[in-house]
């Protein structure tokens, strides 16, 4: 690349683009784990990544205590007792998740004195960082590694408009704008199937609206995680290992693919708003029983396609058209979410290009891979040991999330320095908290444990042949790679 002479140079060890929670987890483990210096810059003026644009009431959808990053706990370790979430590890909202990376950037990476944080700056393909205050440019030079920390691309709808046409005079607002309107609606319209829908429908029926003045437009269905399975703490150590067991033996007896997502089911282990339909998306959305029980209150469900364009009386799906009025409130919650790129391996030389290396686990694959960049030189070494596991967008991604995260993990059990890393890990929760479970030697632990040896194999067996058997239908992106796959596919339109 040519260096352009009158742009100063600035140079560390690493320069980390992107300043999201994947950005932010790696700098930390980096700066904990070695002593290089750090370069971090992003185009919003704060770190966190899209939660500066998160609406409102927008929380983590999984426990604070597997987010962040990993020398700082985020939240308080409360167990919520009210609210829909009530009995469940505390769930940070996004104010709290800004408030949380603001103090790490200034209390922890900053002091050590090796961080240079540059917001407010777009950096460009030739790796130069332009001021967007001043317009300042300056070249980026990174001695060891460029870390390509963008690969999320988050959108959401307050960054992303709906790609619908929207005709004058008709309220469309993003779940933002929606807590600010202060105008009585003759009824709501809810535009999207993922999770930024299902937290405006909660919102909704929170505030007192009637379900049945609730139109929800749903172009697909989805399968959904069960929150109560993923706590890793204590006091839900049996029912986590209960649910694993369960999976395993859901995977090992099941006859085919729809037989595997009804044992799933069956089992409490995913689940569905509309138990009649069958779901075509699954992108690790996780919601509490007791949200599901609300979320099935809304009976008017829309199932014509993605939305063409609202105008003043009516509304145009792919397939067809349904009424509406301008004295109606469109809340628009189709922006993209989480597209995924292409999977590529890790470290490519000078370059890094963190993915998960566990599934649906942004914040803790982040520090996973930056804690293999601070004690491994090996580069396919490290390789091996993180090979990228996809972000899912189909129900059989379930299956290939599984089977890649357990290739990694048995890689990692052996080997001893990484065992030990992801018992300290706090963002690894489990290996630690089922260690100290196994040494308590509870009768009820140690036969979980038995179950769980005899069926994790066949389990993970027939998962592989059920990939490998299942018809074209269920996996489309076969056809096309990359962005392309998403916008083909309309993935970008829920989350
Ligand atoms: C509503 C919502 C709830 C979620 N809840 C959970 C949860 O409970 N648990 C969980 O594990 N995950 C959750 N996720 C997923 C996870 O939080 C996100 O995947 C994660 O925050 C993504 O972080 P990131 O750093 O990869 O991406 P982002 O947050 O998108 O950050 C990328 C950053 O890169 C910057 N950037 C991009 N290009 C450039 C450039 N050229 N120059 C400068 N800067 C650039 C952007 O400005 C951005 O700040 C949730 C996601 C959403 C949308």
């Amino acid at each position: 690349m040519e260096i352009k002479m009158h742009e100063p140079i600035l140079e560390a060890d690493y320069v980390i683009v992107g300043a999201g929670a994947v950005g932010m987890a790696l700098a930390d483990t980096l700066v904990a784990e070695t002593s290089a210096k750090v370069v971090i810059v992003d185009r919003r003026a704060k770190p966190g990544g899209h939660w500066n644009d998160a609406y409102p009431f927008v929380r983590l959808h999984g426990p604070s205590v597997t987010y962040g990053v990993n020398s700082t706990p985020l939240g308080s370790g409360r167990i919520d007792t009210v609210g829909l979430n009530a009995g469940l590890n505390e769930l940070a909202s996004g104010a709290e998740i800004c408030a949380y990376y603001d103090r790490v950037m200034q209390d922890s990476l900053l002091p050590s004195g090796r961080v240079t944080w540059l917001p407010l700056h777009d950096v460009d393909e030739s790796g130069t960082a332009t001021s967007l205050v001043n317009g300042q440019r300056r070249r980026l030079v990174a001695g060891r590694r460029w870390v390509d920390a963008t690969q999320a691309d988050t959108q959401v709808p307050s960054t992303h408009g709906p790609r619908f046409a929207v005709a004058h005079g008709v309220t469309c607002l993003t779940p933002t704008e929606l807590t600010q309107w202060r105008q009585p609606a003759a009824g709501h319209v809810i535009v999207g199937g993922g999770k930024t829908a299902m937290d405006t429908a909660l919102w909704l029926l929170e505030h007192g609206v009637d379900p049945d003045a609730i139109t929800w437009i749903r172009p697909r269905e989805a399968w959904l995680l069960n929150r109560a399975n993923v706590q890793p703490t204590a006091a839900f150590a049996h029912q986590a290992l209960t649910a694993m067991v369960a999976e395993f033996e859901a995977a090992r007896d099941a006859t085919s693919l729809p037989d595997l997502f009804a044992r799933l089911e069956a089992a409490r282990l995913l689940q569905r708003i509309d138990p009649t339909v069958q779901p075509t998306m699954y992108r690790c959305a996780i919601v509490s029983e007791a949200e599901l029980a609300q979320l099935r209150r809304i009976k008017n469900v829309v199932r014509l396609g993605h939305v063409r364009a609202i105008e003043i009386d009516r509304i145009v799906l792919e397939h067809g058209e349904i009424a509406t009025s301008a004295r109606h409130v469109h809340v628009h919650c189709s922006a993209g979410g989480l597209p995924r790129g292409p999977l590529q391996p890790v470290f490519q030389g000078q370059r890094l290009v963190p993915q998960y290396v566990r599934r649906c686990s942004p914040s803790f694959s982040a520090a996973f891979i930056a804690h293999l960049e601070a004690t491994l030189d090996d580069e396919q070494e490290k390789n091996a040991l993180c090979e990228p596991v996809l972000v899912p967008r189909v129900p059989l991604d379930w299956l290939r999330m599984h089977l890649q995260t357990a290739k990694n993990q048995l890689r990692w059990s052996q080997r001893a320095d990484v065992q030990d890393w992801l018992r300290r890990s706090r963002l690894e929760a489990y290996t630690g908290l089922f260690e100290r479970m196994q040494r308590e030697a509870d009768p009820a632990w140690v036969a979980l444990q038995s179950r769980l040896k005899q069926v994790r194999g066949p389990g993970y067996e027939r998962l592989a042949e059920l990939l490998r058997t299942a018809p074209a239908s269920a996996k489309p992106e076969a056809r096309v790679t990359g962005r392309a796959m998403f916008e083909q596919a309309g993935a970008l339109e829920t989350r």
